[in-house]
């Protein structure tokens, strides 16, 4: 007896399938596929609309039809030395007198003398041209259909699948597969989803769900079955996440800061500026996490020059004060170094002793800063990813702050985590915001602080996409800015131009430069320069000793230099909408009005917009909300930084409406249980 029938179960492996022998099971695996409840996972790309069949007579020229006929003849010629051809002519299929034949045509496939046999019943899917008075198709998809059956079949008829395949196997082959596992097998599901809650949610059942993300009746059908496997994807990842969260709430007494908001109302009055109203609401939700038994875990969010760094330091004045040390992760050495400057200036007068700890820190210096964290000399250790390597010994540390978390993935994160010996507070900087339902799922472990507003006294940026031709203009307009005491970034896509790149390189621009602009002085900054000659480019910019620096996107994030309103980018088409936010953001950080230009020789459409929509945007907010629905998530949130499950057909940023209601669902499981209907 058939072992299928014998004991099927969506284990069952494809192996026992009919029309599947070791060399396509072989196949199969390589796409990851071995049992049927693989199978069922396995979801269309898409799905063609293949009905209705129309009969010859019917016919659209120049569109993808299906038609069904019958075989009036059929022949093979062999060209010497060339392709065999073979053209099958079909008549209507109910013979009609008068009708005209339609000439099919393949070549290279011999074997189809076998397959299209006199008089039988056949259906083509392919496009119908007119030649001459020939009608055609050259290489239709074909399938022989019993004598008396209706004209839908697996393939044809309906809205076919199509799968995401290998050379190796055809669209028909999986295709037949797929209607024989999900006909034959589904009947085997188990629903997750008691029938009240589906009827709550306004949801189909699993059975419905697998048939019609497959072989759907309607595009209706196919839209509630994918509502209802996105919505069991997402919530698997709600409980995922939120079990992540139930791990990390583990309580500890000690760790609770009970002293020092004194200092803290201090630090905030030293500042010179009053805080906005956002960096003020975040620095009360740090307090008051910091000062419970469990871990804080916060994601401070604001736009490029909201003011982040402010709130951290006093994050960090409020753990010194209840004798815990901190640590502070940036991205990149320009800016670790950058915040090395910035909070040794905010926090030694409060006591603080900073060190900064990078990759090409000297062996004295990395020594001297070891030291002073394991003795606790140190009160804050400022530096790059070298801060969670194995070497580093906190004495108790009590405060963990990334910036620009969205750098680093999470592995990074929780390494830092665990320089601890107990569980620290952990504060997470961002300048990428996403949508909230997003952000509650990415982040659904997190509580967010959001800085909506800017810095009063603060010119918005205003920014031009220019053409070529006016860029004179644009060199005399800057010299002009940089006449009355203003310094300006010119950003370059490449270090070095190979010589089949049209792309330009730091290195000429800043030779250009230097030539165009002989008066002002002109500072170069690339990320494979070394260390300290990247820190004293940025010292020397800082201190208005350059006029003009030319970089890479080394300096993309965070980099504070208030009096530099002015950036040019070249080659803009080689960023990112998010990228070329980030890096606008460096300027109009002080008071004056700040300028960004964009060079872009490149046409693309797809581009364009891009551009386009920079220009008109000014807010890092919708930026964000416009890069996701022009990219989606997967790659803006790209698996590495968030560590979550991989998602097979939802799309975070598409399906937001689900997500909000898996997330509802996974908070309050009342009916819903966790299993998946196949695993
Ligand atoms: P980001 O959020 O991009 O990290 P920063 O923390 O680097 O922004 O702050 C940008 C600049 O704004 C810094 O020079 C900082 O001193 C200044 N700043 C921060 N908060 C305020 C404020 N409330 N008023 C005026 N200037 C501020
Ligand atoms: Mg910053």
């Amino acid at each position: 007896m058939d072992p299928v029938e014998l004991q099927a179960n969506l284990r069952t492996s494809l192996r026992y399938l009919k029309g599947v022998g070791p060399e396509r099971y072989r196949i199969l695996n390589r796409l990851g596929l071995e049992t049927v409840g693989d199978l069922f996972y396995f979801f269309p790309r898409r799905h063609e609309n293949r009905s209705p069949v129309k009969r010859i007579s019917e016919l659209d020229f120049g569109d993808k039809e299906c038609i069904r006929g019958r075989v009036m003849s059929r022949g093979l010629v062999r060209l010497r030395n060339g392709p065999s051809i073979f053209r099958v002519v079909l008549s209507e299929a109910d013979g009609a007198r008068g009708a005209r034949p339609l000439f099919a045509t393949w070549f290279n496939q011999p074997y189809l003398a076998k397959v299209f046999l006199p008089k039988s019943a056949v259906i083509l899917y392919g496009k119908a041209e007119k030649k001459g008075r020939e009608i055609q198709m050259i290489h239709p998809e074909y399938e022989i259909i019993p004598e008396g059956a209706g004209s839908k079949t697996i393939h044809f008829g309906r809205l076919a699948p199509i799968y995401p395949l290998t050379e190796d196997l055809s669209q028909k082959a999986i295709r037949q597969l797929a209607f024989g596992a999900v006909g034959n097998f589904s009947a085997l599901l188990k629903d997750s989803l008691p029938a009240p809650a589906r009827r709550r949610l306004g949801l189909k059942d699993t059975v419905f769900a697998f048939q019609n993300i497959h072989f759907p009746e309607s595009e209706e059908d196919y839209r509630a079955a994918y509502r209802r496997l996105v919505f069991d994807e997402f919530f698997r990842l709600e409980r995922f996440i939120q079990a992540r969260r139930r791990m990390w709430q583990k309580e500890d007494p000690l760790l609770s800061h009970r002293t020092g908001e004194e200092e803290v109302g201090k630090f905030v009055e030293s500042l010179g500026f009053s805080l906005t109203p956002g960096q003020a609401q975040a620095i009360r939700d740090i307090l008051s996490d910091m000062k419970g038994t469990v871990p804080m875990r916060r994601l401070v969010q604001g736009d490029v020059g909201s003011g982040k760094t402010v709130v951290a330091a006093a994050a960090l004045v409020f753990t010194a004060m209840n004798g815990f040390q901190g640590a502070f992760m940036a991205p990149t050495e320009v800016l670790a170094q950058q915040h090395f400057m910035t909070l040794s200036a905010l926090l030694e007068p409060m006591g603080i002793t900073c060190g900064y700890l990078a990759q090409h820190s000297t062996p004295e210096e990395k020594r001297r800063v070891l030291d002073g964290l394991a003795s606790g000399e140190i009160g804050l250790a400022i530096g790059t990813h070298a801060l969670i390597q194995e070497s580093v010994r906190f004495k108790k540390l009590g405060l963990a702050v990334v910036d620009e978390q969205h750098k680093f993935g999470v592995f990074q994160r929780a390494a830092l985590k665990k320089k601890a010996e107990r569980p620290v507070h952990f504060l997470l900087l961002t300048a990428t915001p996403i949508p909230r339902t997003l952000a509650l799922t990415l982040y659904g472990d997190l509580e967010i602080s959001v800085i909506a507003e800017r810095p009063v006294g603060r010119a918005a940026v205003q920014t031009f996409w220019v053409a070529e031709e006016k860029r004179r203009e644009i060199y005399h307009f800057m010299e002009t800015a940089i006449g009355q005491g203003r310094q300006a970034y010119v950003i370059c896509p490449l270090i070095e131009g190979g010589s089949e790149s049209r792309a330009k390189s730091v290195t000429r621009v800043f030779e250009e430069f230097s030539r165009i602009f002989p008066l002002q002085k002109t500072g170069l900054l690339h990320g494979r320069m070394k260390s300290d000659d990247k820190r004293k480019v940025m010292k020397d910019f800082k201190e208005r000793k350059t006029d003009i620096l030319i970089s890479t996107v080394v300096i993309e994030v965070g980099v504070d230099v208030p009096n530099a309103a002015l950036m040019l980018i070249e080659n803009a088409e080689r960023f990112g909408l998010a990228q070329l936010h980030q890096l606008r953001g460096r300027i109009g950080r002080g008071a004056h009005e700040s300028f960004c230009f964009l060079f872009s020789q490149n046409t693309n459409e797809e581009t364009a917009e891009r551009l386009r929509v920079f220009e008109e945007t000014p807010s890092g907010f919708e930026i964000a909300e416009k890069d996701l629905a022009m990219r989606g998530a997967g790659q803006i949130l790209g698996r590495k930084q968030h560590g979550l499950p991989e998602l097979r057909i939802g799309d975070l940023a598409k399906d937001l409406d689900i997500l909000e209601m898996a997330r509802r669902e996974a908070a309050h499981p009342a009916e819903a249980k966790k299993e998946a209907p196949v695993s």
